[in-house]
């Protein structure tokens, strides 16, 4: 890493000042603590469990992981192994559940990293067991429940005899039994009382067990009568609600920036981009913006989207590139190379959330921000200073004060 990097160089700096790549997210941690506090005080006695998978859904898992824990989040969850070995390298020593599925070969690494693994198998068990056994250590585990999603976990009663198998193996303990709801943030709860109903019924044969968990975001917003020991909260921590407004205050941390380096002008008739399928109706002043789909720009904004620029709203024209995108810039004539083009954020008073741009690509908030690609540097702000920087190629951290 060179002496003095422009990643440690922005440190204590305002974010706009990043001189690396032109596209770039912000994480906001004070936006992030935010959340993480109130979700915690709304689940009152109820622990939280912070979901870090997917890179922290896209804001980077290790930061968020301090950042949460630092603000009352009492454990991380993630889905599979790597996820789990990345925050224990970075020195995380909180408990971190493996909420997926985890195969068989892996059970000495769970061990050698002391994560909890969600054991779906007596074949598993009995791995993990001679594993932590040899470790001479003594793991916790949990069991899942498949009341209604069909996805991952045991029906009932195939749930409750593992649970009691696993309580005889040595070098484990169950310490948790959970469920996860298929149509939470719906307005009709049907379904999820229906799934409680067979959890709590699970809960009630397994009493020895001490946590139990069920309700992610939309329940812990929709259905708070499912709270149980413990909430798993992933997209309402990054700031957004399964099914909109909660009246909590949480608030997005993520911003996705990018900067024009490039404006020319079209003559009537000029076409943009790959196809061909935006025609210039008049003379266009067009801005080149440095983000693409390979970005986690979704290409379905062709034609559609629109950034942020000088605060007003400037159309995404012609097919987004893997790398690049055009603006039509005839409304804003003042717009110079180097101005700041918002995807995700805000700008003077306007604002393009995950959610927005989800619904021009049809699909949802989790899928916009997950698609944040790992080349895409993360700056990490607090009290709108830079505190940390990561890129593909480097890091750097802001000593705390
Ligand atoms: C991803 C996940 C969560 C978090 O869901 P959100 O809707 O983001 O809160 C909770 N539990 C399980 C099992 C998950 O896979």
């Amino acid at each position: 890493m060179p002496e003095r990097s422009l990643s440690s160089a922005i440190l204590g700096g305002a974010p706009e000042d990043w001189q690396g790549r032109p596209v770039w997210a912000e994480i906001d941690l004070d936006a992030l603590q935010g959340n993480v506090r109130a979700l915690r005080s709304y689940a009152g006695d109820a622990r939280l469990m912070a979901i870090v998978k997917a890179n922290g859904y896209g804001h980077g898992a290790v930061p968020v992981a301090r950042a949460a824990l630092e603000a009352g989040a009492t454990e991380l969850g993630v889905i599979c192994l790597d996820e789990g070995v990345e925050l224990r390298t970075a020195g995380i020593a909180a408990s971190i559940l493996i909420l997926g599925h985890t195969p068989l070969a892996q059970a000495a690494d769970v061990i050698l990293h002391r994560l909890s693994p969600t054991v779906n198998s007596l074949q598993f068990g009995l791995a993990l067991s001679a594993a932590a056994v040899k470790a001479g250590m003594v793991l916790p585990v949990q069991v899942k429940v498949d009341t209604g999603m069909a996805r991952y976990g045991l029906r009932p009663d195939e749930c409750v005899a593992l649970a009691e198998s696993l309580r005889e193996l040595p070098g484990l303990v169950v310490e948790g039994v959970f469920t996860h709801f298929a149509s939470a943030d719906e307005p009709d709860q049907a379904f999820t009382h229906h799934q409680y109903a067979q959890f709590l019924d699970v809960v009630a044969r397994l009493p020895w067990v001490p946590v139990r968990h069920a309700a992610a975001s939309a329940a812990l917003l929709g259905a708070p009568e499912t709270m149980l020991d413990m909430v798993r909260a992933g997209i309402a921590m990054y700031g957004y609600a399964p099914a909109g407004g909660t009246g909590l205050g949480i608030r997005p941390a993520l911003a996705l920036k990018s900067r024009i380096a490039r404006i020319h002008a079209l003559t009537a008739g000029e076409t943009v981009s790959y196809g061909r399928t935006w025609r210039a109706q008049r003379p266009t002043r067009v801005g080149l913006v440095m983000a693409g789909y390979a970005d986690g720009v979704p290409r379905a904004l062709s034609n559609r989207g629109q950034v942020l620029l000088r605060g007003r709203r400037v159309p995404i024209i012609g097919r987004v590139c893997m790398d690049q995108l055009i603006v039509d810039l005839n409304e804003v004539p003042e717009a110079k190379v180097d101005d700041i083009a918002v995807i995700i954020g805000t700008q003077g008073s306007d604002f393009i959330g995950a959610e927005e741009v989800a619904r021009l690509s049809e699909t949802i908030s989790y899928e916009v921000l997950t698609g944040i690609s790992a080349r895409v540097p993360r700056l990490y702000v607090r009290g709108g200073r830079v505190v940390e920087v990561r890129t593909l190629v480097e890091s750097a951290t802001a000593a705390r004060s």
